[in-house]
């Protein structure tokens, strides 16, 4: 068992949000024991806050959104996974609007800030997840579970019809180390098909070849070439870890995941809560 913990001191990330296209700026801040992750609506009276918890969910297609009432926070997926696997229980997310900073598409610039600011342990200890059975879920051929185990670890199989990606496997014991070395800097990708209606729609002004990786159908289009040749199977690993994160706890099970994507991973969050009675 090991004590909770935040930061020591402030930090702060900035970069353009998906569908305005404007610099929008996020701030981490140290927090009290036992208040977990919140995001903090700076710019709405009352400053009103969105627990990091499955049940303030609102969206899951594309990526990760929280609610409460008028309060959104969207893409919160690769945020809450840096804070995790960096061993942070407490901590409060400041941001100014609606959108979260798109960066480079993955955790890289958030894993920065939050070493920067420096981990700070807690008069308390960390709360983890004991499954009493497996538990799983599934969807259109997509099946996602967790088993009891001493660690966690994920292991994730991604099929895509794509000449390029097509079969990609990836395990990891989620650790600090691991995730800084092989999982946060894994970039976010989307398909062309997929794109070209929003973008013809005006949406995702913010969205570019900085902070994404795109793929048609005869090439992938990306700054720099690939991080990882398998770089696409290790961000749907950090997304999975960020949207577990929701959970709240820190988990104890081995995430065997087939095909999963924000929905589904959320409603395994969700069914975990039930089973071990996490409110
Ligand atoms: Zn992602």
């Amino acid at each position: 068992m090991g004590r909770q913990a935040t930061i020591r001191e402030s930090a702060v990330v900035s970069g353009l949000g998906l569908h305005t296209g404007r610099i929008t700026t996020l701030r981490f801040l140290p927090a009290e024991v036992n208040t977990g992750v919140r995001f903090v609506r700076a710019d709405l009276p009352g400053r009103p806050r969105v627990p990091a918890r499955v049940s303030a969910v609102v969206d899951t297609q594309r990526s990760t959104t929280l609610g409460v009432g008028r309060a959104v926070v969207q893409t919160v997926e690769h945020i809450l996974a840096a804070v995790q696997c960096l061993g942070l229980d407490n901590v409060e997310i400041e941001v100014q609007g609606p959108e979260t900073p798109l960066t480079d598409g993955s955790s890289r610039q958030f894993i920065e800030a939050l070493e920067g600011a420096g981990r700070v342990e807690q008069d308390a200890e960390q709360e983890y997840v004991e499954l009493p059975h497996a538990v799983a879920v599934e969807q259109n051929g997509m099946t996602l579970c967790a088993i009891p185990a001493e660690e966690y670890r994920v292991s994730y199989t991604m099929l895509y019809s794509h000449p390029v990606i097509g079969l990609q496997f990836k395990e990891v014991v989620v650790s600090r180390e691991v995730f800084v070395e092989e999982i946060g800097s894994a970039r976010t990708f989307a398909l062309y098909s997929e794109l070209e209606q929003l973008l013809k729609a005006g949406l995702i002004k913010g969205g570019s070849l900085d902070n994404a990786i795109v793929i048609t159908d005869q090439a992938i289009l990306s700054k720099d070439g690939l991080r990882y040749p398998d770089e696409f199977v290790r961000h749907k690993i950090m997304d999975l870890i960020g949207d577990l994160a929701l959970i709240g706890r820190r988990l104890r099970a081995h995430v065997v995941s087939i095909r999963s994507g924000h929905a589904l991973n959320v409603r395994l969050a969700r069914a975990i809560c039930e089973t071990c009675g996490i409110g």
